[in-house]
């Protein structure tokens, strides 16, 4: 017995068309342009032509691996660091080579970068120097009660778990109310049960004062989770933009594919929106011609035990609510995603078929 569909179905994603990507939102608050960054002594540039743009109230996670240039980026917009080449612009005006402190723009450090002799809230009130006294208390009490954290005024920050020291430094950098805030890898202080609570509440905060962000992270769940666009780095470079729904079904590039998510490469020879592969012919997400590489999702491929069939299970992880495969498929190994229903032991002969679009990849 099997629980798997006996009939192919083909969706098609709802952006049939790359150039159907959202990249630009339609009023942009912040937009930096060919970006450049070259470092003494380091080879290539840290950060090359990165262009982006950031809407009004709009959440834009920075994604990429370790070292590929999205704290330099980061700083650069917050004005933390100059760029060799290139602009930025904010609400149309160029604020390039502005001071930190003229930009109207929040900045959480990755280690929050609190005082530790203040309390909780004169690290607030902090933010808010340029207010009457008065004020500042006023705000910065208010502030406190956004994050809930108004009972813990007077502690020191060391009296404060990772993720409420994570909170004052919110509220102090949206004390003034920046149209803008950025935040780089602001969850990577905290264990992964309270990541994943933190991450919905940040994005609620940030939804609720109007405030765009730039969230820097190269955790693409948190990514996926968390940002309305996705700018996908790699080498210094953003090598795709768009919503995460769109990153995810049609990621242009093997980096992106594997990168977000898992994918299994496929090889096949292209004819506008088909592809004839191992696989039969499959209907692909955009246009392509000619010999292409092709990504297919774990979970895009069904598999039917079948003693007579060409495929192996070699490895298999149970993971609850669903299972993986790893099957090899001729010189292929192949990664199956399936539901946890029916359990196959390694050894099973399997056919493999698949059920969906495929991606063509530059
Ligand atoms: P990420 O935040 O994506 O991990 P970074 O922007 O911090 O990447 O770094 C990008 C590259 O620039 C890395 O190769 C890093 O070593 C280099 N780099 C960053 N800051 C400096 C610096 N102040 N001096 C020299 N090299 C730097
Ligand atoms: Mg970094």
């Amino acid at each position: 017995m099997t629980e798997l569909p006996k009939t192919l179905t083909f969706r098609m994603p709802a952006e049939a068309s790359p150039l159907g990507f959202r990249h630009r939102p339609a009023k942009p608050l912040l937009e930096a342009e060919r970006l450049r960054k070259t470092f003494a002594h380091a080879e290539g540039a840290a950060v090359e032509r990165v262009s982006l743009a950031v809407g009004e109230g709009e959440l834009l996670a920075l994604l990429g691996p370790s070292g590929c240039g999205k704290t330099t980026t980061l700083r650069m917009i917050g004005g933390f660091e100059d760029p060799d080449e290139g602009r930025i612009l904010f609400e149309g005006r160029d604020i390039t080579h502005l001071p930190p402190e003229a930009r109207e723009i929040g900045f959480v450090f990755q280690d929050y970068a609190l005082f530790p002799h203040l309390s909780v809230i004169d690290n607030v009130k902090f933010g808010l120097r340029k207010l009457p006294r008065a004020e500042r208390q006023t705000r910065a009490e208010e502030m406190l009660r956004l994050v809930g954290l108004a009972e813990l005024g007077k502690r020191r920050p060391h009296q404060l778990s990772g993720g409420q020291q994570q909170r004052v430094a919110l509220a102090r950098a949206l004390a003034v109310s920046p149209k803008l805030i950025l935040l780089d890898e602001p969850f990577s202080n905290l264990d992964a049960k309270m990541r994943v609570e933190t991450r919905q509440e940040v994005r609620k905060l940030l939804k609720s004062t109007g405030s765009a962000g730039i969230l820097v992270t190269h955790d693409q769940e948190e990514a996926l989770a968390l940002a309305d666009r996705i700018a996908v780095m790699d080498k210094g470079r953003v090598v795709q933009i768009g919503t995460p729904d769109e990153i995810y079904r049609n990621p242009t590039s093997e980096f992106v594919a594997n990168f977000i998510g898992r994918s299994n490469i496929l090889r096949g020879k292209a004819e506008g929106m088909n592809v004839q592969t191992a696989f039969g012919n499959l209907p692909m997400t955009r246009a392509a011609n000619g010999a292409v590489d092709l990504a297919v999702r774990p979970e895009q491929i069904m598999l039917d035990p079948d003693p007579s069939g060409s495929a192996t299970i070699v490895g298999r992880e149970f993971r609850g609510h669903d299972q993986i495969y790893w099957v090899q498929n001729g010189d292929d190994c192949m990664i199956v995603i399936s539901g946890p229903g029916a359990q196959h032991p390694i050894g099973t002969r399997v056919r493999l078929r698949i059920c969906d679009c495929v991606v063509p990849l530059n």
